[in-house]
């Protein structure tokens, strides 16, 4: 059974209302499953995506809050492109990411929420623009905690120090991006 720890945070909308609105139409679904079979990471998926449609408009919140699908969705959007019917999947899947923690609900895959969490906090807190190495620090150290593998950490080592030698990663925080005064106002609109 999910964990429901704060009726205080409880989502304004049902997910089948939810559903229905604007680009999301997701009733218009017939179960095509051109969405599925385009979707890169449907080998991590406990549903596949025209599955978490079905089961939504069904009104199985408890099974797709719950599903591992949710979290390994990494929003490349070619599910969303695919469809004949315009529905926006990949936005159906962040709705359900949100709805999975406002309800408290034990998240499937942790390792990705934490990723998500740490990534937003860097952003914050570089005004906009993420300190790479300091979230690969975080990172790393979390995934460590919770198990401790010597030949992962030589991997990702290894592929650190390729990253930054091509210049993909910054060592050192870069400077805060233009716009400070926007970005202030859109990071102020982010719940944590
Ligand atoms: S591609 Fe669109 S219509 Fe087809 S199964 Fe997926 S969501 Fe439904
Ligand atoms: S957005 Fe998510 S569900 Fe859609 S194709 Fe990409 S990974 Fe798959």
């Amino acid at each position: 059974m999910p964990k429901t720890t704060d009726n205080t945070l409880r989502p304004s909308f049902t997910l089948a209302e939810k559903l229905a609105q604007g680009n999301l139409s997701a009733s218009a679904c017939y179960q095509c499953k051109k969405c599925s079979s385009g979707c890169p990471l449907t080998f991590a998926m406990d549903l596949l995506p025209h599955q978490v449609i079905h089961l939504s408009l069904l009104g199985q919140e408890e099974k797709v809050l719950t599903s591992s699908t949710i979290w390994v969705c990494s929003a490349c959007e070619t599910c969303t492109t695919r469809c004949p019917n315009g529905i926006d999947i990949a936005g159906v899947l962040d709705w359900l990411k949100e709805e999975a923690l406002k309800r408290g609900i034990s998240v499937a895959q942790p390792e990705v929420a934490t990723f998500h969490r740490y990534f937003l906090e860097s952003i914050k807190a570089g005004g906009g623009r993420v300190a790479e190495a300091t979230l690969v620090r975080r990172f790393t150290l979390f995934k460590l905690r919770r198990k401790f593998d010597i030949n992962e950490l030589k991997e990702n080592m290894k592929l650190g120090w390729q990253l930054m030698k091509r210049g993909r990663m910054r060592l050192l925080g870069s400077h805060a991006p233009k716009g400070q005064a926007e970005i202030k106002e859109i990071l102020k609109l982010i719940k944590s």
